[in-house]
């Protein structure tokens, strides 16, 4: 089966790269799918789920927004922030998501609202993409 290259860069990393079957991605007007052969296009993403197929294995990975940009031969995706689901760290996303509900309850100008109801989404995408994909493990037997 034909692929498509991806690869999926934050400020501070690659976080993903790999040749890929299938790639979905919060666009901003919408969820988008990617396959192989897709004409060239430049988008920006929104806070949520990009979803990754390769093989029978599927990926998932919070992104915090970014752009996305589909050439003859790859995807490439600019994102604000990304990790893998089986990275991402839920006490602190708890924590982050806690502090902006909190901020929120007090007079904030225009800007910084806006500030803290992007670091609301994004820790509410991480925990939402945790809570959908992580492998729970299996209860432990009692001795
Ligand atoms: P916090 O307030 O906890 O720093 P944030 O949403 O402000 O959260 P970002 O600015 O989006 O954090 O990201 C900074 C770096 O920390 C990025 O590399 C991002 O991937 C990573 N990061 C942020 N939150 C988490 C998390 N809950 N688990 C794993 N990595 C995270």
């Amino acid at each position: 089966m034909s692929n498509i290259r991806l690869d999926v860069v934050s400020a501070e990393r690659v976080v993903y790269s790999d040749d890929v079957d299938l790639v979905v991605a919060p666009g901003t007007d919408g969820e988008l799918g990617i396959l192989p052969y897709h004409a060239p296009l430049m988008t920006t993403l929104e806070a949520g789920e990009l979803r990754i197929k390769k093989g029978g294995e599927e990926f998932y990975l919070a992104i915090s927004g970014g752009f996305l940009e589909v050439r003859p031969d790859r995807v490439i995706i600019l994102a604000d922030a990304a990790e893998r689901v089986e990275e991402i760290d839920i006490a602190r996303a708890e924590a982050a998501r806690r502090r902006a509900e909190e901020q929120l309850q007090r007079q904030l100008s225009k800007a910084e609202a806006a500030s803290v109801e992007a670091a609301l989404r994004r820790s509410l995408t991480r925990l939402r993409v945790v809570q959908k994909r992580r492998k729970r493990r299996p209860p432990t037997a009692p001795p």
